[in-house]
């Protein structure tokens, strides 16, 4: 198959929502507009911004870097080592993180979780694998809220492609969780209260996309999956969804776009937080849920 904008070369994808089979220099291109388009359509960050990437060593976060990077933003990246060492999976993982850092020479700062709290992943998720993505990542979010913070960052960007933020929705919109719905956005912005503004550049992009952009890009990464992500409900969603897909191409785009047109509905004022009585960071609560699972035994 030819592809359908040169008219030239060979197509190596076929994106069926758009009904567009595209050669590899064409697919380059349209995605680097395409994440151009999207940063300027939800004003996600100017060229004078300073933002910290979360970084997992993953093709996610890994092309963003590279994009944002060879766009000229000012991005550095911040590897959160989670201390999981089944598979040696965060030995792994910061050695892609580190390698990035070198060849765009943009500086990585690394986080130790067991060395700064005297816990890691393995000892915070408890009996259950079920439960170990939702722990882990509210330990994450928190401590990448907290560095953004500290180190002066304007915003903290993730990797967040459209398959994540579907079947979160999808996982939102089950249980018709209004809180959790009115805070699903690409912008969320700052709140004065001690939350830095987080963006998601590659909301727009499917899973596929991504990871065919990283290997066109010869960019390498980690590809395991996390080890205890299995079984994860997440994963069970994005199956579904990508059945769906499969069935009805251009769904997952719709469900999202469509979705953030009405987001406003479940927009609620929030009250204004506490600080949390140890680690001071704001939360709804006195003891925000990142203390409460490195500290169990508290009430
Ligand atoms: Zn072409
Ligand atoms: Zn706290």
């Amino acid at each position: 198959m030819r592809c359908k904008i040169c008219r030239k070369e060979k197509a190596v994808i076929n994106i069926k929502s758009y009904l567009l089979s595209l050669c590899k220099d064409c697919f380059v291109d349209r995605f680097r507009r395409q994440l151009r388009h999207t940063i300027k359509q939800y004003r996600m960050f100017g060229p004078n911004d300073r933002i910290l990437i979360a970084v997992s060593g993953g093709k996610d976060s890994s092309v963003l870097w590279y994009l944002l990077t060879e766009m000229g933003y000012q991005a550095d990246g911040l590897y959160i080592d989670l201390g999981i060492e089944k598979n040696q999976y965060s030995l792994r993982s910061k050695e892609y993180a580190q390698q990035l850092s070198q060849s765009l020479k943009r500086p990585l700062l690394v986080y130790d979780l067991r060395t700064n709290t005297g816990k890691g992943i393995p000892d915070l998720k408890g009996h259950s694998n079920r439960k170990s993505c939702s722990v882990c990542g509210k330990i994450k979010r928190h401590f990448m809220n907290k560095i953004a913070r500290e180190k002066g960052y304007d915003c903290l960007a993730t990797g967040h492609n459209l398959d994540d933020e579907t079947a979160a929705l999808l996982q939102s919109t089950l249980r018709w969780q209004q809180h959790y719905l009115g805070r699903q956005a690409p912008v969320l912005e700052e709140r004065e209260e001690g939350f830095v503004r987080k963006v998601k550049p590659l909301v727009r992009f499917t899973e596929k996309e991504v990871a065919l952009f990283a290997f066109l890009s010869q960019l390498p990464y980690l590809e395991d999956e996390c080890p205890y992500a299995k079984g994860a409900t997440t994963l069970f969603l994005k199956d579904i969804l990508n059945q769906i897909e499969e069935r009805s191409p251009g769904t997952k785009l719709a469900f999202y776009q469509e979705f953030l047109k009405i987001k406003a509905l479940f927009q609620r004022e929030l009250p204004p937080p506490n600080q949390c009585m140890i680690c001071g960071m704001p939360t709804t609560a006195q003891i925000c849920s990142a203390c409460k699972i490195l500290s169990p035994s508290l009430p």
